[in-house]
């Protein structure tokens, strides 16, 4: 699953000197787009380092301290009033979604692996292979896997979306290449990956460019097997790869993150529930354990309007949300979604 930060007015302010090495002020213009910036310095722990600490994410100084936590504080800022949202900004596992998912007591009762009954999850598993990309935007998704790995490894896809690879180095594989090598090649463990341009998961849930779709468990003649679900927006992440100049580092996020989970599950013997609120919200859960087992990803950020333009005092009453990323002190706009958070 994607990391997303809340821009609140004067951007993401990480205090803490000695730890941070990124400051930025942003400041909007009437129309709400970015008007000018100050102060930014970045290094690559922050690019590349979504699993920001809490300490790092805590806000400048006491007197900045107004835009801290528990979200409830309002700001009367260039004429604007702005709320915190607080918690969310500074957890970066939490940092998604804004309001409970209101469609989530109807799922309560649902296994999360209930999507696939009704997906031709064309996938069935007869010679142990490992990794598959299925759904209209798996070529995409195989595009920017090959991205991340096409200094080491040529990947190839079959026609059910089965991942193969062949390296293309004699020297000992390392890095990323490694992990996905290791992926394809754990025959306990299946990650099936859906492609799809879509906002929403199978489960009705928001999308954005991946989600955790939890694991199961099953026992297969006496072998513990792990099937891990995970779906991605390609087109999405694409966008933010190509603003970053990333290849292929968000999918590869989401891959190992699929992976990791199953790996838990696996040691623990029991399926894992897609990253729902309750889930991304308990520190423990295995979809928080496998993001930050994942390979990194960078953050990305989102700021939320209303009908008139201006950061509404309830988020419930946000119309528009927009994403961003923040690459050499530029803040550059990915997508803009109409009402996307709150649906
Ligand atoms: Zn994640």
């Amino acid at each position: 699953m994607l990391t997303v930060f809340l821009l609140n007015v004067n951007g993401i302010m990480i205090s803490d000197v000695t730890k941070s090495s990124y400051a930025a002020t942003f400041t909007w213009n009437a129309a709400g787009l970015l008007h000018a910036f100050v102060d930014v310095e970045q290094d690559a722990y922050l690019a590349y380092g979504d699993r920001l600490s809490a300490s790092a994410m805590t806000l400048k100084t006491d007197t900045d301290n107004r835009y801290r936590f528990n979200g409830k504080e309002r700001h009367d800022w260039a004429g604007y009033a702005y709320i915190d949202y607080g918690a969310r900004m500074y957890n970066p596992v939490t940092g998604s979604w804004l309001s409970p998912d209101p469609l989530a007591d109807k799922y309560t009762s649902t296994s999360p692996y209930v999507f696939c009954a009704g997906d031709p999850v064309k996938v069935v598993d007869p010679d142990g292979t490992e990794l598959y990309i299925y759904g209209k935007r798996n070529k995409e998704a195989f595009e920017q896997l090959q991205s991340a790995v096409s200094k080491k490894m040529t990947l190839s896809m079959d026609s059910r979306g089965k991942i193969s690879y062949k390296p293309t180095t004699e020297k000992k594989l390392h890095g990323k290449a490694k992990r996905l090598a290791k992926i394809i090649d754990d025959s306990s463990i299946e990650v099936k990956v859906s492609a799809e341009n879509t906002q929403q998961t199978k489960d009705g849930k928001q999308l954005l460019g991946g989600a955790f779709m939890g694991n199961k468990v099953e026992n297969k003649n006496g072998i513990q097997h792990v099937v891990a679900y995970q779906e991605v927006n390609p087109i999405f992440l694409g966008k933010v790869d190509e603003a970053y100049g990333t290849k292929g580092t968000l999918m590869m996020h989401e891959v190992t993150e699929a992976y990791e989970g199953a790996l838990i599950s696996k040691k623990e013997g029991s399926n894992a529930p897609p990253a729902d609120d309750s889930q991304i919200n308990k520190e423990d859960s295995v979809y928080n354990r496998a993001h930050n087992a994942a390979t990194q990803q960078p953050p990305i950020y989102y700021r939320q309007t209303d009908v008139s333009g201006k950061i509404p005092s309830d988020p419930k009453l946000a119309t528009r949300t927009q994403y961003y990323i923040i690459k050499g002190g530029k803040i550059i706009e990915i997508e803009k979604r109409e009402n996307p958070l709150n649906q």
